[in-house]
């Protein structure tokens, strides 16, 4: 199958072959022809598979039959960075056919949100809070709505966003069509599914389990000797371009900080950061010009950079649901990746339940001559330690009565 077969509008075409793609991706084969149909859609897609495409392009194709000016589509997206990006593919698949798009999230000031939709937009991206702030103060027409796709939703409803998301879909009753993606289907974005969406059809690609050319290996290490296996490894192994996740912010920072103090180009990337440092960091880490990027889940949440060579999982994620969107950053549409996890014995249950979602043991691997007993630096150990899922590995404070 190729794109021509889709009957995409000749601008719609024109920016499909300027970023060079020649295939459609299974996700893409799969949900285009529905979509361009009317139908509903369910997508059960893991990030790295094309999805982003496999939405836009049917949306592009709509809107070139609807008024300019006003909104016919609107994608709700958990973060910043995803909104971003969906915007950027609007950009580029959509350059030939002179439809503005518009990215809208919190943390950046309204004025200029209001001056862009007042312009006129045919696409908003947007992320659930500032949408609703929009709404309520009338600072957006959703009237002239036909498209509405909720990107991520397991994603939204692991972010507290399901309220805010039952309040839009109360505000776009009118649209005619609906397209849910998530990687993967918790009861709640069911029941979601059940009340919203008109008689869908369900694409699903690859299950939720991790792509296939990734190649994924656990690094059994004790808790304080994380960032000088890391360090090691890294001297060691020729990486093209490294995303590091932590469990917390401030062990995002840490870790970059002493990757720094080791003598490699790292930065960070957390939610506690100003939105233009974010997107700083993620522009040098997409340029190359930061090989290495220290993020925490959220934070990473649709980073884009197909280039990654390496995921390591400085801490365990907390499901395997998370593992899989993690490792999703690396061996996007079948390029080469590794995904290695630092582990400690608390991360015993789920490694077993990673290792039944890839129906394969997971290899435990060690680097030669690193040293894995040494103690932990009594003091600085318990200093910077940080609580450890909920719980602190640092001595318990004594409470004087
Ligand atoms: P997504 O799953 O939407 O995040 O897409 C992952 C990456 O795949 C993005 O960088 C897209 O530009 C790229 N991509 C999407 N569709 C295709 C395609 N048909 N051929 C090659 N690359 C693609």
């Amino acid at each position: 199958m190729s794109f021509q077969n889709f009957n995409l509008h000749p601008s719609i075409m024109a920016g499909v072959e300027g970023l060079g793609y020649t295939v459609p991706t299974p996700i893409q084969m799969q949900a285009i022809p529905p979509i361009m149909q009317g139908r509903d859609i369910i997508g059960l897609a893991q990030t790295g598979t094309g999805k982003t495409a496999a939405f836009l392009l049917p949306v592009l194709h709509r809107l070139m039959q609807l008024p300019r000016g006003k909104i016919g589509a609107l994608v709700i997206s958990p973060t910043r960075e995803l909104a971003e990006q969906t915007c950027e593919a609007i950009d580029d698949l959509g350059k030939k056919t002179g439809l503005n798009s518009i990215a809208i999230y919190g943390g950046v000031g309204m004025d200029q949100q209001v001056r862009r939709l007042r312009n006129g937009v045919e696409i908003a991206v947007a992320c659930p809070g500032r949408l609703l702030d929009h709404i309520w103060k009338g600072t957006i027409d959703l009237s002239h709505l036909d498209m509405l796709v909720i990107d991520e939703a397991d994603r939204m409803f692991d972010m507290g966003f399901l309220p805010d998301i039952k309040s839009i879909l109360k505000c776009v009753m009118q649209r005619r069509q609906t397209l849910l993606f998530s990687a993967t289907m918790p009861a709640d974005i069911k029941k979601l599914i059940n009340e919203t969406l008109k008689n869908p059809v369900t694409v699903q690609i690859g299950h939720s389990a991790p792509a296939a050319s990734v190649s994924h290996a656990l690094y059994p290490v004790k808790q304080h000797l994380k960032s000088a296996l890391l360090i090691e490894f890294l001297k060691r192994n020729a990486t093209e371009s490294v995303l590091i996740f932590t469990r917390t912010k401030h062990r995002t920072d840490r870790v970059a900080l002493q990757l720094k103090r080791a003598g490699f180009r790292a930065s960070c990337l957390h939610g506690d950061m100003a939105q233009k440092k974010r997107q700083a960091a993620l522009d040098d880490f997409r340029s190359g010009s930061i090989k290495i990027l220290v993020a925490t889940d959220i934070a990473a949440r649709g980073i884009d950079v197909l280039s990654i060579s390496h995921v390591i999982n400085y801490d365990m994620p907390d499901s395997t649901d998370a593992y899989t969107h993690r490792i999703g950053r690396t061996g996007r549409i079948d390029q080469k990746g590794d995904a290695l996890t630092f582990v400690t014995h608390e991360d015993a249950a789920l490694i077993r339940d990673i290792e039944r979602i890839l129906k394969a043991a997971l290899e435990r691997r060690t680097l030669d001559g690193f040293d894995y007993t040494a103690p932990a630096p009594a003091v600085a150990y318990e200093r910077s330690a940080v609580p450890s899922r909920g719980y602190s590995t640092a001595r318990p404070r004594i409470r004087s009565r």
